[in-house]
């Protein structure tokens, strides 16, 4: 009888479900392998030995027995966690991020089908949206979410007009449409009659566009927040066939705290003990 071959590689916790009294099957997106389902026996044991390494959006360096037919799942044999990211359970915003990509990875992979580049992608994100500034969280996501589209054949096309290629917004002209089924915006001539176009401003697309040329944009603004989720939930529901469960809780976290105006400061907190 061969021998059962395991497989070594680099994965983030998509989900966890339990699967029986002792047992979770757990849904990994791999950097070699896509999305990989696998059964932890004894993970819900006490002093299991996957114990914290099966939370949702875990790094770790997996090792797993191939299953042997076509339908059955994988055998989790090490769970070795690389990042826990437990900075995402220290704030609400960085929470919802977080369990947003993780809806987003589980929709967009494919068992079998290996991403590496949005691997990394995924998890340069994950370590931003764990530790990184609060008024970057929504500039990380709508990074990642763009190389998750990308790694899908799915890139928005937003600098040209996707039917014709031309430009999207003529001389003069601060129109366009803004199509998911056609692939991203089109010109004024090319929006009629697609399901799902939505008409959008040049300042509308600005956002947007910048991102996906690697620009850097601030989404603590809130217009400039709901031009890019706006245009990004409606793509996304586009091609998923539904909207993401977590899309809807994506509020703008704002600008970051300015020192405040005239106030206490040190100096006359010392003076006031005195
Ligand atoms: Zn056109």
């Amino acid at each position: 009888m061969p021998a059962v071959p395991i497989l070594k590689t680099e994965a983030l916790v998509l989900r966890a479900i339990e699967f029986s009294e002792t047992s979770l099957v757990v849904w990994l997106f791999t950097r070699d392998h896509g999305r990989v389902h696998v059964i932890a026996k004894g993970a819900r044991r006490a002093r299991s030995p996957f114990e914290g390494a099966l939370e949702p959006l875990v790094r770790a360096e997996v090792l797993f027995y191939r299953k042997a037919r076509a339908e059955a799942l994988e055998t989790a044999k090490e769970v070795d966690p690389i990042d826990l990211h437990l900075g995402l359970r220290t704030a609400l915003p960085r929470m919802v991020r977080g369990a947003y990509l993780a809806e987003l990875l589980a929709a967009f992979s494919e068992p079998e089908v290996p991403a590496p580049e949005t691997y990394d992608a995924a998890a340069a994100a994950l370590a931003l949206l764990a530790r990184g500034p609060l008024s970057g969280l929504d500039l990380a996501l709508a990074r990642c979410e763009l190389a998750v589209l990308g790694g899908a054949g799915l890139a928005p096309v937003l600098d040209r007009c996707a039917r014709c290629r031309g430009p999207v917004f003529g001389e003069g002209v601060d129109r366009a449409w803004f199509s998911p089924g056609a692939g991203g915006a089109l010109c004024l001539a090319h929006g009629d009659g697609e399901r799902g176009t939505a008409a959008v401003t040049r300042d509308g697309l600005r956002p947007l566009l910048a991102l996906a040329l690697g620009r850097e944009v601030d989404l603590t603004a809130a217009p400039a927040f709901r031009a890019v989720r706006g245009l990004l939930d409606a793509y996304v529901a586009f091609h998923l066939g539904r909207p993401l469960g977590l899309a809807r809780r994506l509020e703008p976290v704002g600008p970051p705290a300015r020192a405040r105006g005239p106030g206490p400061r040190g100096g006359a907190r010392q003076r006031t003990k005195r």
